[in-house]
């Protein structure tokens, strides 16, 4: 099987590599999971075997009973670095996106209870709906971006960016320092507010204008 790839506007492609995921990124999401604002970022990882495309269906696991949504910025790696300085970090980026962070809700607070990894709660097959990228040159400023989530049409996210606690830039730096950032290496930079359930047949959109517009459905 051919591996994952990160689709750019224009047809180009590259091979996804890690894909790293920032929790706990927006002030208003982490109140409405009751969950304490962290003093670095929350970092975890999802397998490049999760990432399904624009019109792509979720296949949410047997094992769960409460699939969200987390509709988020997605950030994609051009050019290796490790320890890449807060002022140079942009210029690693060679595009923007839109993903989904699917999260079994249900298995992630039995994980989190037991202080276990998340990983079947976020890596799962299909837990990674990822759009098409626009170039990094494409977006002035990242954090001056919208991110749009409607389930069946019903607004069910819609948040600035620029309510991000750890920017793009620093959330780079950070993970440079603990990860050699590589080519294909995709960041999930973190949801604002109003995760939510999905269901079987629901029609799941996510967008962030200037950057890309994705429609999954639930199997
Ligand atoms: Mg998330």
């Amino acid at each position: 099987m051919p591996a994952q790839t990160a689709r750019f506007i224009n047809g180009d492609s590259v091979p996804i590599g890690k894909i790293l995921c920032i929790g706990r990124n927006y002030v208003d999401h982490i109140h409405e999971l009751g969950n304490e604002v962290p003093s670095a970022p929350v970092i975890f990882m999802k397998p490049a075997s999760s990432v399904i495309y624009d019109g792509g269906c979720i296949v949410i696991p047997s094992y769960s009973g409460d699939c969200h949504h987390e509709a988020e910025l997605a950030v994609l790696i051009g050019t290796r670095g490790k320890d890449i300085p807060e002022d140079r970090a942009l210029a690693h980026v060679a595009g923007y996106g839109v993903a989904i962070d699917l999260t079994l809700r249900d298995v992630q607070a039995e994980l989190k209870k037991k202080g276990l990894p998340w990983d079947i709660a976020k890596g799962f097959d299909t837990a990674c709906p990822l759009s098409a990228f626009v170039p990094a040159s494409a977006v002035s400023d990242p954090q001056k971006l919208q991110i749009h989530l409607s389930v069946n049409d019903q607004e069910r996210q819609n948040g600035s960016t620029g309510l991000m606690i750890h920017p793009v830039a620093q959330i780079i730096s950070h993970l440079s320092t603990i990860f050699t950032l590589e080519q294909g290496d995709l960041i999930l930079t973190g949801t604002p507010a109003g995760v939510g359930p999905i269901v079987s047949c629901d029609r799941v959109v996510a967008e962030i204008p200037g950057v890309g517009r994705l429609g999954v459905t639930v199997r």
